[in-house]
């Protein structure tokens, strides 16, 4: 498993659960620490397992309705669950900043992370810089033109404009201390100038598809339920069972420990809310 402290002997349980009665639905161990890989897997294996217990054929395509939390939220994912229909709501990472509720929430309980990290030289943002789409050109905050470094086209359709300082602009600019967290940089002619990038975002990718599903008023009041239907089952197996680490190794191994967990959570379940009926 690729981790920020490198690679490590580890696994991901993955679970899904039903809303109604917390009854994990699909349960698989991964060897990665990223959730994004996970979510295809997840959702094929709930559809053959509804499929061979005779319950739905495709419970996806009856459009019952799917939540993950922002760890699986990327442009493929999205692509996927736009292109096969699945009633998918899986919020960006940035779905709080653009909702009002969570507007004054930074003043009333401080930040949970520090804006800038520590260390790093802050410079004149980019949002000083005054790009033309158009001319493809961008203008520094001292006024000088800045050539154009690279153009791309990225998958989800989103254009990136790449700019740089030239060297002789930079090299004598009053505000380069201020603009450049290495003004000594353009003082080489092998060095560069100040580097700018600017993502258009056409508006018209999967995840700009998921962006307005997630932003209405119907995706926020689904959202809202997934912390209370899915964190108590991970409470349950970490705190109550004990398992917050896997004690074993090998991918067939760890897979047999997650389930067998999982499997000891919907007894459970079953034991004291009710008759196993269809599950
Ligand atoms: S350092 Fe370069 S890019 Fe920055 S304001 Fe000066 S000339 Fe412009």
């Amino acid at each position: 498993m690729l981790t920020s402290k490198g690679t490590i002997q580890g696994y991901n349980g993955v679970a899904a659960v039903d809303k109604k009665h917390q009854i994990i639905v699909e349960a698989q161990a991964f060897g990665e620490g990223q959730e994004h890989h996970t979510l295809k897997p997840i959702l094929e294996g709930i559809k053959a397992r509804y499929d061979r217990l005779g319950i739905s054929e495709d419970v996806l395509a009856d459009q019952v309705i799917v939540t993950a939390d922002t760890g699986f939220s990327n442009e493929d994912n999205n692509l996927y669950l736009k292109e096969n229909r699945i009633n998918a709501y899986i919020p960006d990472n940035a779905f709080r900043s653009r909702d009002k509720k969570f507007a004054k929430q930074k003043e009333k309980y401080g930040k949970r992370h520090q804006d800038t990290k520590v260390g790093v030289k802050q410079v004149i943002p980019s949002s000083e810089f005054k790009l033309n789409q158009k001319n493809k050109t961008c203008i520094c905050p001292s006024g000088n033109l800045m050539w154009l470094k690279n153009e791309t086209t990225q998958r989800n359709g989103d254009k990136k404009f790449a700019f740089e300082g030239r060297l002789t602009d930079c090299r004598s600019c009053p505000l380069k201390y201020d603009c450049m967290r290495n003004p000594d940089s353009p003082n080489d002619r092998s060095g560069h100038g100040r580097q700018v990038s600017f993502t258009i975002n056409k508006g018209k990718s999967a995840t700009d598809w998921m962006k307005k599903r997630v932003d209405s008023q119907f995706g926020k009041k689904v959202y809202g339920h997934r912390m209370s239907v899915v964190e108590p089952v991970f409470g349950n197996i970490d705190t109550n069972k004990g398992l917050n680490r896997f004690s074993l190794r090998s991918k067939a191994k760890v897979q047999g420990q997650w389930l067998l967990f999982s499997l000891v959570h919907n007894i459970e379940k079953i034991m004291n809310y009710g008759q196993m009926r269809g599950i």
